[in-house]
């Protein structure tokens, strides 16, 4: 039943998710380096823990040659889910983890 307190939490995560989105509609066009073709913005959704937690990652994709550009405010985004994804991992073995032994014990 120690399950709650996980999700409470990451339901916050969540809403920290929602304000740190705000910001990524700046990125609205440009043009390829390799090409000149325009770029077009493409939302990629990644999701944690089966869709807990969804982030939405906005990438510019050129339509000429499909090369994808992350602009810098969305690397550091993303940097950000991956260290979150590597910490939620973790986070969820160990709650499996005590989980078991806790089990074991009883
Ligand atoms: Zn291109």
């Amino acid at each position: 039943m120690e399950e709650g307190m996980d999700y409470e939490k990451l339901e916050k995560l969540e809403e920290e998710k929602i304000e740190f989105d705000s910001n990524a509609s700046e990125v609205h066009e440009g043009v390829c380096n390799e090409c000149g073709g325009k770029l077009a913005n493409v939302v990629e959704n990644k999701n944690l823990l089966d869709g807990t937690l969804t982030f939405h990652i906005i990438k510019l994709r050129c339509l000429q040659c499909g090369k994808e550009y992350l602009d810098l405010n969305q690397a550091e985004k993303y940097d950000f889910l991956l260290i979150l994804e590597q910490a939620l991992r973790q986070k969820h073995s160990l709650a499996s983890l005590s989980q078991k032994l806790s089990a074991d014990s009883s």
